[in-house]
């Protein structure tokens, strides 16, 4: 996996996208760096159906390589607080690949919140490809 440029920069603490009691359904929307079409994603399901997610492709050495990335550690809370979730999200019109992270926090019990944490191009990379060349 080779993590290109940085959509959403990785920063400290933000105020949260999403939280428990909000009704409607919510999307984070961000434009693909390829063909500027628009990449959504609904986060109030993210919320709801935790368990179920993070969902697709994203294997456990990409998670590490995602970890390494961002400088976490396997017991690394969110930059906003709360467990990370990594999701590898497709452009529905390119295919070009993106990692989603987000935090899902409980500030107070039951009350829970998710927070976009970072976004982040994935390039292309074979299997024989060298790391870092272009
Ligand atoms: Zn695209």
């Amino acid at each position: 996996m080779k993590l290109g440029k940085e959509l959403r920069p990785w920063l400290g603490r933000r105020k949260p996208d999403i939280d428990i009691g909000v009704k409607e359904e919510r999307a984070f929307a961000w434009q693909c760096t390829h063909c500027a079409g628009e990449i959504s994603v609904p986060l109030r399901e993210r919320l709801h159906e935790l368990e179920t997610y993070p969902r697709g492709d994203f294997t456990t050495e990409e998670k590490k390589e995602a970890e390494r990335f961002y400088g976490m550690g396997q017991w690394s809370r969110a930059p906003s607080g709360g467990g990370i979730h990594f999701e590898k999200i497709k452009c529905p019109r390119c295919s070009t690949p993106y990692l989603f992270s987000y935090g899902v926090d409980e500030p107070s019990n039951s009350f829970l919140v998710l927070t976009v944490e970072g976004i982040i191009e994935i390039g292309e990379d074979g299997p024989n490809r060298v790391a870092g060349s272009d």
